[in-house]
């Protein structure tokens, strides 16, 4: 029985733990019983095999290891400071400590020689060490005490205060696998060790923490981060088919008139992708089974008409459908773009919004009660009590994250016979695929990867703010030839704290830069009475107005396809999607497009970086991969506020791509012939997941 083994046990009762030290390590590093101390696995190892010349140590960063005889050790007239004098044949070392000086001092006695290994730093142009660690060299015949390969532990500042050094860690963690390794567990099976040539889990903990060699922990890390992989995988593919069997939804058997209607007339062809993507949701809808699909498409691909054809057969099947986007001018933009595509059809719809007018407002909710509104679009006004639809089949969510899970979940008893409705969500954020397989393990993805013909690349440039002039003249020349211009700012007010050109002067500049007439600027932002918002926005659609200034409230879907310039003021200050999605905006007509990324005085090496990275590329697969690397998975947008499934300990999303496409398909292949994990030889795999890691409240993002 797991539950009552020593694993289970409080760290304090461990030899040479006890009850503070257990509380500083629970406090610190989550580690609370036995069994945590197993998986606090070293984040790297130290080669402590060579002994290197003193002579040839350079401050690069890296930890080495020499050895050497106490010339002379002198404490500090404060007595603050202890610095030592160690010297090899090649040279000498300055070893410098500001804590136990007492102690230190009696131990480093002039002549006595120690093996001394830290990193090297500098101090006026020298080498030095700083609180180096100190061993006892080898004696005659004896090779170098500790092991070849030692393993570094996750540490804290509280803890190395409290005298808990990484040598404490690994007598901790020696004796946790003394009193442990035998109770645990291997939550793989027999076959599936064999089937992948994975060695089992009681050498795979103990060759993580005291790897004989490079080889033996390569295999351990190895089964390691596969099982973390794959049991993530196993976890989220079982959860699929649970929801597969269990989730009845509308059958809608044909694609509908409607649907043919508005394809027919269309002025051009679908992209492969777009068919591809439509074909799926197809697939979906006729299934009997609700439909649960992420649409990921970069800016520009195209969602917007598969939404509108996906609403289509839902409604040549005699149900309405509904399209909620994040902001009131984004539901603007929808609609009028929906009126487009629905033009030749006969399909009737409406927008509803929190500024929708009473009695307008009315009408709207009799005509989704009687069925006379097929397609609704709207904002989270959509989700009110009052809003009660006849028969809604489908709903399409633009950008999930805004939503949260239970405002989605209001939608449900918004269908009849409590059957759920199709639920389509659409993203222009790329996620990377690793990222997607994990965050949406238990989802559909469908992936539009191939932009409409005849856009043309954006040319983005970075500039500073000595070529403003330079800017404005461009700027000039760009709507003297009949284009508009973004112009888009981090924050909306001055703060005193910060030094950012914000949209409020920025607007001021822009209009004394460019004035009535000939030349009209607007301003758009978040703090603005809607009205007034939505005023300018349309001014700046209908071409009425040349630059339109904002704060990133246009970052998502805005469509001025006579828009040619871009330009994003501090641009280090915005993430690398964020700018990604900001430069989707322009390129959407025929003319030559530029995206100008203007840098304030203070940027550091992460924001040049991103700024580079965006000028090297324009394909946003590739830019959220970077975007992963630079961040790590858990600071991408997008997964912010969802979170990772389950917290991966070994494994990284960023660096085990090809390792979790592997894990995947192998759960896939497990799931395939034993789909419950009902036979005996699974029952390790159903045990495991039964453990509480696996089951988070917000499991799914979308249902
Ligand atoms: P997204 O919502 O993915 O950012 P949109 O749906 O707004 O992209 O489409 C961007 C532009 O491309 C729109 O002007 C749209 O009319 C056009 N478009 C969509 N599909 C195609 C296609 N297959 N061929 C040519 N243009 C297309
Ligand atoms: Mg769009």
């Amino acid at each position: 029985m797991r539950s009552r083994s020593i694993l289970s046990e409080p760290l304090q009762y461990l030899e040479g733990v006890g009850p503070k030290r257990a509380a500083l390590l629970s406090r610190e590093l989550g580690v609370e019983k036995i069994e945590d101390l197993l998986y606090l696995f070293p984040h790297r190892y130290e080669d402590r095999s060579t002994i290197v010349p003193i002579a040839s140590i350079r401050d690069e960063g890296v930890n080495v290891q020499f050895m050497g005889k106490v010339k002379s050790a002198e404490v500090s007239s404060d007595r603050k400071r202890l610095t030592v004098i160690v010297e090899d044949e090649s040279g000498s070392m300055e070893l410098v400590f500001f804590k136990g000086l007492k102690y230190t001092l009696e131990r480093l006695s002039p002549g006595s020689r120690f093996l001394f290994f830290g990193k090297p730093s500098s101090f006026q142009g020298r080498v030095n060490f700083v609180h180096p660690e100190i061993d006892a060299p080898p004696g005659p015949g004896q090779s170098i005490p500790t092991g070849v390969l030692t393993g570094v532990y996750p540490s804290t500042e509280a803890l190395r205060n409290a005298g808990v050094t990484n040598k404490a860690m690994i007598k901790m963690v020696g004796a946790a696998i003394g009193v442990g390794l035998r109770d645990v567990v291997d939550p793989l099976p027999e076959y599936i060790l064999k089937e992948r040539g994975l060695v089992n889990i009681r050498t795979a903990i103990y060759n993580i923490h005291f790897p004989s060699d490079g080889n033996a922990l390569f295999k351990a890390t190895g089964r390691m981060k596969f099982q973390e992989l794959f049991l993530l995988q196993l976890n989220l593919l079982k959860q699929k088919y649970i929801h597969s069997r269990n989730d009845k939804g509308f059958v809608m058997h044909s694609v509908g008139a409607p649907f043919h209607e508005c394809y027919k007339s269309l002025p051009y062809d679908l992209t492969g992708a777009q068919k591809r993507v439509i074909k799926e949701i197809r697939e979906d809808m006729q299934s009997g089974i609700q439909m649960n699909r992420l649409l990921q498409g970069d800016v520009g691909s195209g969602k917007t008409l598969v939404a509108v054809l996906s609403c289509l057969i839902a409604v040549g099947n005699g149900f309405q459908a509904c399209i909620m986007a994040p902001t009131e001018v984004l539901a603007r933009q929808h609609y009028a773009n929906i009126r487009k595509y629905l033009a030749p059809t006969k399909v009737k719809a409406a927008i509803l919004t929190g500024s929708s007018k009473s009695g307008e407002r009315r009408e709207i909710d009799e005509g989704l009660r009687s069925g006379e509104i097929s397609i609704i679009v709207g904002t989270h006004a959509l989700l009110e009590d009052k809003v009660v639809f006849r028969s809604l089949g489908l709903a399409v969510i633009d950008e999930q994250h805004r939503f949260g899970v239970e405002q989605r979940s209001r939608l449900w008893s918004k269908s009849p016979g409590g059957i759920p409705p199709h639920v389509l969500v659409m993203t222009a954020t790329p996620i990377p695929r690793t990222l997607a397989m994990t965050l949406y393990g238990d989802l559909d993805v469908s992936v539009i990867d191939e932009m409409p013909p005849g856009r043309k690349p954006v040319r983005t440039i970075q500039i500073d703010e000595s070529k403003r002039y330079a800017l404005n003249k461009f700027i000039k020349s760009e709507i003297d030839s009949g284009r508009q211009i973004f112009v888009v700012y981090p924050l909306i007010f001055e703060s005193e704290k910060s030094d950012l050109r914000n949209l409020e002067i920025g607007y001021e500049n822009m209009v004394r830069a460019f004035p009535f007439p000939p030349y009209k600027v607007v301003a758009v932002h978040g703090q603005q009475p809607l009205e007034e918002k939505n005023f300018n926005m349309e001014a700046f659609a209908a071409g009425r107005a040349h630059i339109l200034v904002s704060t990133t409230v246009i970052e998502v879907g805005v469509d001025v396809p006579n828009a040619s310039v871009m330009v994003i003021e501090n641009a280090e200050r915005f993430g690398l999607s964020q700018l990604h999605q900001l430069r989707g905006r322009v390129g959407r007509g025929s003319d030559k497009s530029y995206c100008i990324l203007v840098r304030g005085d203070k940027v550091g090496e992460e924001g040049k970086k991103r700024l580079d990275l965006l000028c090297s590329t324009e394909d946003g697969f590739v830019l959220s991969e970077e975007d992963m690397k630079m961040r790590g998975p858990g600071n991408m947008e997008g997964t912010q506020q969802s979170g990772l499934p389950v917290e991966l300990n070994i494994a990284s999303l960023t660096h085990d791509g090809p390792l979790l496409t592997d894990a995947r398909n192998y759960a896939q292949k497990i799931l395939d012939d034993d789909p419950q994990l009902k036979e005996e030889k699974n029952a390790p795999l159903l045990e495991e997941l039964s453990r509480q890691k696996y089951h988070k409240e917000d499991f799914s993002k979308i249902s």
